[in-house]
């Protein structure tokens, strides 16, 4: 199993992840990308990657798996 999971364009490595968002971000505002997406914060990341549902649930297995080793 690898320890990268693919969110978007960007291989992000499990051990790095902080925190991922359990709701998807809204804030209103008209220009807004992100909205619908679950952001996810890494540990030393000066942005946060926005990842869609699918994207979110498979990080959250991979992380799980990683843990169960
Ligand atoms: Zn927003």
């Amino acid at each position: 199993m690898s320890i990268f999971c693919r969110i978007d364009d960007k291989l992000i490595p499990l051990y790095r992840v902080l925190w991922v968002a359990a709701t998807p971000h809204f804030c209103g505002e008209s220009e807004c990308n992100c909205e619908g997406l679950y952001e996810i914060t890494l540990d030393g990341g000066s942005e946060p990657i926005w990842a869609r549902h699918d994207e979110k649930e498979r990080l959250i297995e991979q992380i799980e798996d990683w843990q169960q080793r």
